[in-house]
C-alpha cells in the first residue's frame, strides 16, 4: 500500500519559480564544464563589505547574542533605521510603532498579505513582476487584477486602470522595479496616494533597489507624500545596498497599524532575525557613504559597458536610471523571450531571464543582470554578436 500525499491547492496554483529553473538549466551547463556567463540571478557578485563582516564577528562571540531576539529587534537597529531614513529621505519615522526587522524584505513581502487579505478580497500586482509577490497573495487567498506595464508608460501602472478597479484591498508596487528596471518619481506617487485614499486601497512599495541609482538622481519613497503614512506599508532591503543577499535582513516601515499586523504574523512564524545579524546591519547603516557610492559606480560602468556593447551589434535599449538590470527588447529574429534565452544558452553560454517569466506582459523582452565584472560583459556581448549575425 502505498501513502497518498495530496498537496495544498494554493501550492498547485503556483507556477514553477522560475530562477530555480533558470538555475538548474545553467547547473547542467556548468557540469558539462561549458564556461558560463551569468546574467540571470540578480544576486551582486561582490562580497559583503568588512566592517560588516568584522562586526557580525564580534557579535557572534557575544553571548547576549546567543537567544531568541525580541520580535521587534535590537532597539539600536530601529534607531539607526529611523536616522537613516530621515538622512534619506527626510521622513521622520517612530522606531517603536513605524519600523520592524524582517528576515529579507522578501520575508516581509510575504507575510504581509496574510495580515490584510482575506480568502477572495482582490489585490492589484504589476504585470510583470518579482515572482514573489504573486506567491504572496496566492497564499492568503486573494485574488489577483494584473496591472500591465508599457513601455509607452514608462512601466509605470496607469492611474485611471486603478481607479477603475472594482473594490481592489491592496495593491503592491515595486520602483526602482525588478524586472524593467523602471524609476517613479514623486508625481507618480502623488497620484497613486491620492487614488487609493480614494478608493481605500492599502499601499505596499518594494524599495529593494532604493540605493541602486544612477547619474545622482535618488530614487524617491513614498513615505516622502503627505498622507502616505495613513495607507502605505514600505519594504527595504540590506540585500542589494550592501552586498548581503545571504544575511537575510531587511526592514517594514510606514503605517502603524500595518506594522503591528505584519508583527503579529510574524510572531506566530519566526522569533525575529539573529541579533548578531541586525548588529551587522546597525554597522552597515554606519558604512562610510564612499563606499556605496562605489557600488553605484561599478553598476554604472556595467550598465554602460553592457548598453554600449549591445547598440554596437545592432541591439537597441536604453539605459536604465536605477536597479541593476537591462531590460531588453528580444530580437525580431527569435519567437519569443523563452526562444531567445534558450538560444544564448545553447549557443553562447549566456545565461538571462526571460521576461515571460515575470508576467504575460513581460513577454517580448529578457532581463539581463549587470551582476558580472567588465570584462565578462565584453566576453558575452562578443558572444551575443555571434548569435544574432
Ligand atoms: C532582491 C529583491 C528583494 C529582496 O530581498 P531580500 O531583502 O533579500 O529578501 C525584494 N524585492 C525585489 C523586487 C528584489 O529584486
Amino acid at each position: 500500500m502505498s501513502f497518498n500525499i495530496e498537496l495544498a491547492d494554493r501550492i498547485k496554483q503556483l507556477p514553477p519559480y522560475l530562477f530555480v529553473e533558470i538555475d538548474k538549466a545553467k547547473r547542467e551547463a556548468v557540469a558539462q564544464g561549458r564556461d558560463v556567463i551569468n546574467l540571470g540571478v540578480g544576486d551582486p557578485d561582490q562580497p559583503t563589505h568588512q566592517p560588516i563582516i568584522e562586526a557580525m564577528q564580534k557579535a557572534v562571540a557575544d553571548q547576549a547574542n546567543h537567544h531568541y531576539p525580541f520580535d521587534a529587534g535590537v532597539p539600536k537597529l530601529r534607531t539607526e533605521i529611523a536616522r537613516w531614513f530621515r538622512g534619506r529621505f527626510k521622513v521622520e519615522l517612530d522606531p517603536l510603532s513605524e519600523i520592524y526587522p524582517l528576515l529579507g524584505s522578501k520575508e516581509g513581502l510575504a507575510h504581509f498579505p496574510l495580515a490584510v487579505i482575506n480568502p477572495g478580497d482582490k489585490v492589484l500586482l504589476t504585470d510583470p513582476a518579482y515572482p514573489a509577490y504573486q506567491a504572496a497573495v496566492t497564499f492568503a487567498g486573494g485574488k489577483i487584477q494584473y496591472l500591465p506595464l508599457k513601455a509607452g508608460n514608462d512601466f509605470l501602472p496607469r492611474i485611471a486602470d486603478i481607479a477603475e478597479s472594482k473594490n481592489p484591498k491592496a495593491i503592491i508596487v515595486c520602483y526602482p522595479n525588478n524586472p524593467t528596471s523602471a524609476v517613479a518619481d514623486r508625481k507618480f506617487y502623488e497620484e497613486l496616494v491620492k487614488v487609493c485614499t480614494e478608493k481605500n486601497i492599502i499601499i505596499v512599495s518594494d524599495l529593494a533597489y532604493s540605493e541602486v541609482y544612477y547619474d545622482g538622481i535618488k530614487p524617491p519613497s513614498i513615505l516622502e507624500v503627505p498622507g502616505a503614512k495613513d495607507i502605505a506599508i514600505e519594504f527595504h532591503s540590506f540585500s542589494k545596498t550592501y552586498y548581503m543577499t545571504g544575511w537575510r535582513l531587511g526592514w517594514a516601515c510606514g503605517n502603524p497599524q500595518l506594522i503591528a499586523a505584519l508583527a503579529k504574523v510574524k510572531s506566530n512564524v519566526d522569533s525575529g532575525v539573529f541579533s548578531a545579524i541586525q548588529h551587522a546591519g546597525i554597522a552597515a547603516l554606519n558604512m562610510d557613504p564612499a563606499e556605496i557610492e562605489d557600488m553605484r559606480t561599478c553598476y554604472q560602468e556595467r550598465r554602460d559597458a553592457l548598453i554600449n556593447g549591445l547598440r554596437s551589434i545592432g541591439w537597441k535599449i536604453d539605459p536604465p536610471k536605477a536597479a541593476f538590470y537591462v531590460w531588453a527588447k528580444v530580437p525580431a529574429k527569435f519567437p519569443d523571450s523563452m526562444a531567445c534565452v534558450k538560444t544564448f544558452l545553447d549557443e553562447a553560454n549566456i545565461v538571462m531571464t526571460p521576461g515571460v517569466g515575470f508576467g504575460k506582459s513581460g513577454e517580448g523582452y529578457v532581463r539581463m543582470a549587470l551582476t558580472v565584472p567588465v570584462a565578462r560583459i565584453h566576453e558575452a556581448v562578443g558572444r551575443m554578436s555571434k548569435v544574432l549575425a
